[in-house]
């Protein structure tokens, strides 16, 4: 059975995307099976692995909204093990088409039942926003990965993500756990990253929801997109490959070690 982890958190620049694509890479050099769902127009998860979204003869637009089997979607990534739904400005367009269709919160549930039964792990890379999408992906998944970037208001938009996925809960009575959190963006020569560190820990810590793995401010993690690549494949010797190997173990130890 395929895990389902949705990455969402509706602040912009906090690393969902950054997270998505290199602990995908990494689960996959680690023998698992993975797909990446690129759910947000900008593309960005799509043009992290090198691929060229003006080029696309499908994408995940047409597989909620036209009649495209998410299968024919479904792209090898140049990495063993490592498939993707790309992305780009098409989708920009879907939310409103989504919200006239009876029943528009499980569109993305139904569209990916049709995926082989071939994945160990599908990450969904969302937009900033709580809109139509996200609870789509939150109807879709199993679980919900929330990158926290260790600044000043890190909090704040918690709370309302939080409301979210508790409406969901009730509403469509959809159970929607939270995989963990994760501080991403962590300066250790500041004392806010310090800070907020502590915050969470203060807040989480005794849920077991914060990930032990932290990711640290890397320039090497910022580069790599504009090559087209993941960091473990750009440099992989960087802190911030071996921050999302840690983290791809740590996700795997929290599904039963295998
Ligand atoms: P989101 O998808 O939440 O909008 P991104 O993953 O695109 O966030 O990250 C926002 C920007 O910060 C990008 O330019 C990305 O390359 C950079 N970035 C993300 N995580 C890190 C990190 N740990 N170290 C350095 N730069 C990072
Ligand atoms: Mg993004």
């Amino acid at each position: 059975m395929s895990e389902i982890i949705a990455v969402m958190n509706q602040k912009g620049g906090c690393g969902k995307t950054t997270t998505v694509v290199n602990t995908a890479t990494s689960l996959a050099v680690m023998g698992k099976s993975v797909l990446v769902i690129d759910m947000d127009p900008q593309g960005n998860a799509t043009t992290s692995f090198g691929i060229d979204k003006t080029k696309l003869e499908n994408t995940i637009y047409d597989a909620i909204i036209g009649d495209v089997s998410v299968k024919k979607v479904t792209i090898p990534t140049f990495i063993k093990n490592l498939f993707i739904v790309p992305s780009n400005i098409s989708l920009s367009g879907a939310g409103v088409e989504l919200s006239k269709k009876e029943n528009y919160h499980i569109v993305l549930k139904e569209t990916l039942k049709d995926l082989p039964p071939l994945f160990d792990y599908i990450f969904i890379d969302l937009p900033p926003s709580l809109g139509v999408i996200t609870v789509n992906a939150l109807v879709a998944a199993d679980s919900v990965l929330i990158p926290i970037q260790a600044e000043y208001y890190a909090l704040e938009g918690v709370a309302d993500l939080i409301n979210t996925i508790n409406l969901v809960k009730k509403r469509l009575r959809t159970p929607v756990p939270i995989k963990g959190i994760l501080l991403t963006l962590y300066d250790k020569r500041t004392r806010l990253s310090k800070d907020v560190y502590k915050e969470l820990k203060n807040h989480f810590g005794s849920t077991n929801l914060l990930f032990n793995t932290v990711i640290p401010r890397n320039i090497r993690l910022a580069e790599a997109p504009s090559y087209g690549k993941p960091c473990l494949i750009y440099d992989s010797e960087s802190t911030g490959t071996k921050a999302y190997l840690s983290l791809a173990k740590e996700i795997i130890e929290r599904d039963g070690g295998n």
